[in-house]
């Protein structure tokens, strides 16, 4: 193992252990607000500006993951602004990088991170004009091939940042290191991540109409450096014409948005401020 990387892994042992001794679902933020402070949520729609992410026939990713961000956001103005507040990486059709998008997060205090993407399968796949499905990630070692070619293209990202591509340098899911930093991160928060990563996943099955393809684990660079909680959702295929035309129209993004939303919500009442846990169970009586 060389020094540096012995350095930053120490480094990030560190934070990691502080981040630990933290209550669980409670921010930095909250030490020195008040009990009933807002709860935070990070919305990442994937790629922006440059960066279209995967291609359809009509449209492409970067489109359809901000307008779907961007109803989510609505809907948690109108029905949770009471108790949560919404923060994006993104409002617009421009780049951002990965470092940044963890950056607003962590800076933030968000206490939960949602990326939002679009899937594809290489031209090369028989399947590419009949696979449909929604999948949700979890940060974690990839144990398919498919899994680790869904990370490799949402981390492609960093190679249209090449003067940052120091920031990436000790990023490698496959080695010890990042082995063991999985572990210990994955430790913190792998619970809330999981819970809010199969209501999701079941929301997008059951109010999107989705098919489901499961919870799976994957090595995100942003699900890595971000210090919350952290999902990464992959809507549906839009290589799959049926698919794209759903994600391309406002009644789809409408209905993604919803699930996303309700299965924030459910998440908030599980581990959002003590007021809304009161007045949910209130409401119980
Ligand atoms: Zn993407």
């Amino acid at each position: 193992m060389k020094l540096p990387r012995l350095k930053q892994m120490l480094l990030c042992m560190t934070v990691i252990v502080t981040a630990m001794m933290m209550p669980v679902g409670v921010s930095a933020k909250s030490h020195s607000g008040s009990a009933d402070r807002k709860f935070t949520l990070c919305l990442d729609p994937g790629h922006g500006g440059k960066d279209f992410g995967c291609i359809g026939d009509k449209t492409n990713e970067k489109t359809i993951v901000l307008n779907v961000a961007g109803k989510v956001k609505k809907l948690v103005e109108k029905h949770l602004s009471d108790y949560a507040e919404v923060v994006m990486t993104r409002d617009g059709d421009y780049f951002v990088t990965l470092q940044g998008r963890a950056d607003i997060a962590n800076k933030t205090h968000s206490d939960l991170f949602v990326s939002i993407h679009v899937n594809s399968v290489a031209k090369s796949n028989k399947r590419r004009r009949s696979i449909a499905g929604c999948q949700v990630y979890t940060l974690g070692l990839h144990k398919t091939a498919d899994n680790l070619a869904v990370a490799k293209r949402e981390n492609s990202a960093m190679e249209l940042e090449p003067e940052d591509k120091a920031n990436y340098s000790d990023f490698d899911p496959d080695s010890l290191e990042g082995d063991i930093l999985f572990e210990l991160t994955q430790s913190m928060r792998i619970d809330q991540s999981i819970s809010l990563a199969e209501t999701i996943h079941n929301n997008l099955v059951t109010t999107a109409a989705r098919k489901e393809m499961g919870v799976r684990q994957a090595g995100f660079w942003v699900l890595w450096a971000t210090l919350m909680p952290a999902v990464l959702v992959e809507l549906d295929f839009i290589c799959n014409p049926d698919s794209e035309a759903y994600l391309a129209s406002e009644k789809g993004c409408d209905q993604m948005a919803q699930a996303i939303y309700n299965a924030f919500s459910s998440y908030l009442q599980t581990y959002g401020p003590a007021l809304l846990q009161r007045k949910v169970e209130a409401r119980r009586l």
